[in-house]
């Protein structure tokens, strides 16, 4: 299959003064669109693997050629995990609504506050590049990390709801080696509707 890079549902505008136009346009056309690219590339040099979804192809790269498998975990990663980020953002003040969700969030980090908190430290703590990650594991536990580069956390079979771009070209421009003000102001535009729709899913 060919991977093309999805249309945003808003405008590059729409998440000021938190993330600043200039930062969403060059992540999306330059930095996203190159994953994707080097991935049709990848695919082009391996037809074999072209019948496989994206999410497939990254959840087993033990099962892909060596040549090409950390090319693949960095690419398809890169892809998957912006596709997932543009699409846990919203434009509107959302709020996470009573429900399920937000009960287990609160059972598992004893309140919304304290999930934040640990969330944010986790991606504050990311040495270099790399995501934080809100995600459901097989056994139906929530759990917060962060992984390296682009790798995702499908790799160990669990189910992300929630993630957060922590590369320096996901805020040097607006916040330059202020990632904690980053991220705190990245709470105002997450997608909770969304979140919880993963989570439900
Ligand atoms: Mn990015």
């Amino acid at each position: 299959m060919q991977h093309t890079l999805p249309n945003l549902p808003y405008a590059y505008t729409d998440f000021e003064p938190y993330i600043d136009a200039r930062t969403m346009e060059i992540h999306h056309t330059k930095h996203h669109a190159t994953y994707i690219k080097n991935l049709n590339d990848l695919m082009d040099q391996n037809l074999e693997l072209t019948d496989l979804s994206l999410e497939n192809l990254i959840s087993t790269p033990d099962s892909l050629p060596e040549n090409i498998r950390q090319k693949v975990i960095n690419n398809g990663g890169g892809v998957y995990n912006h596709n997932f980020f543009w699409e846990i953002l919203s434009p509107a003040k959302q709020e996470l609504a009573d429900g399920t969700l937000k009960n287990t969030i609160e059972n598992k980090f004893s309140t919304i506050a304290d999930f934040k908190l640990k969330f944010s430290d986790i991606a504050l703590k990311q040495f270099g590049s790399g995501w934080a990650w809100l995600v459901v594991k097989p056994n139906g536990d929530l759990d917060c990390y962060s992984t390296a580069n682009q790798d995702t956390p499908l790799i160990k079979g669990d189910k992300p709801i929630l993630n957060l771009d922590v590369w320096e070209h996901a805020y040097y421009l607006s916040y330059q080696n202020k990632r904690a003000e980053y991220i705190e102001n990245w709470w105002n535009v997450v997608n909770w509707p969304k979140v919880e729709e993963l989570f439900n899913s």
